[in-house]
């Protein structure tokens, strides 16, 4: 039975209530954050909470909780649902209010809640030990706020199942200027004469934990070339690589996107090596 917390108490998952009237139920109106745990270790702790409190400031919730407080949570958390590969989801929504309107008061108080789930082990970085995914696509149809991470995934889900209904592992987005924005769950990136490149963050791009590390860690390398740029949906088809990345995937090489080949259809060298490079360096954040 997995113990979860909900405004300041642990308990077993089918006790923990939330009033229908929560904001976060009603409208979507609610941040979340997924952090990955090995074996009781977090990556990127300070990285996520930085962007929850980012986000929860962007949409005018205020919850002043030191990382201390987050930190005790995930612990516990962890403690009380037996470590090993877990990722710990926090939302925090506007709060309940007594009536359902659009407009908010300042008096509410916001809802807190988290819970551990299970997780792919690591990532190992090898080539024959990965699966690769094969991808749709679709026209970004989210709005034009997919810099903050809200709980108001309808676009995200709706964009992810027309893959995984057609048997993909993701979709691919782009906008109608044919650029890739990013994945319905991941950011996207190409590999073209060994040059890694990634859209650039804007509106349209979740600035992802694990893209941020992965990135810091490619720059700190000599032998990597990084670019973050305007990527066409034809660079994607005429990639030598395609990977995505996320907290729970870390590094996914893409071979085949709308049933087209990727580069060879291989998991691709530079994956490999910015892969080893994340396995080593992701514990530094
Ligand atoms: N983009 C979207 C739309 C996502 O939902 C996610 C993760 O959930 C990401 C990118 C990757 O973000 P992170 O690396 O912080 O998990």
């Amino acid at each position: 039975m997995s113990i979860v917390f909900l405004n300041h108490a642990y308990l077993p998952a089918e006790e923990a209530k939330i009033s229908p009237m929560d904001r976060g139920f009603l409208f979507g109106d609610s941040i979340y954050e997924v952090l990955p745990s090995y074996n009781g270790e977090i990556i990127g702790f300070n990285l996520h909470i930085n962007r929850l409190n980012r986000n929860m400031s962007a949409i005018g919730i205020r919850l002043e909780w030191p990382h201390d407080e987050w930190m005790k949570v995930c612990k516990a958390l962890l403690e009380k649902n037996g470590l090993g590969n877990l990722g710990i989801y926090l939302q925090v929504s506007r709060g309940t209010a007594p009536v359902r309107s659009h407009a908010y008061t300042k008096d509410i108080d916001p809802t807190v809640f988290a819970f551990s789930f299970e997780i792919n082990p690591e990532q190992s970085a090898s080539k024959s030990k990965v699966t690769p995914y094969k991808v749709a696509t679709s026209l970004d149809l989210r709005w034009a706020r997919c810099q903050i991470k809200s709980t108001a995934l309808l676009g995200n889900v709706m964009h992810f199942q027309h893959g995984h209904q057609k048997g993909f592992n993701e979709t691919l987005l782009y906008n109608d200027h044919n650029e890739l924005t990013e994945g319905s769950t991941c950011n996207a990136y190409i590999v073209k004469n060994g040059v890694i490149s990634t859209p650039s963050l804007d509106n349209h791009v979740l600035p992802g934990v694990t893209r941020h590390i992965l990135l810091d860690l490619l720059r700190r390398n000599d032998s990597m070339q990084i670019e973050e740029r305007v990527i066409l949906m034809d660079e994607v088809f005429a990639a030598d690589e395609v990977w995505v990345t996320s907290s729970s995937k870390e590094i996914i090489p893409v071979i085949e996107v709308d049933g087209k080949t990727i580069g060879n259809g291989e998991v691709g060298d530079v994956w490999l090596a910015a892969q080893k490079i994340y396995s080593i360096g992701k514990r530094g954040y």
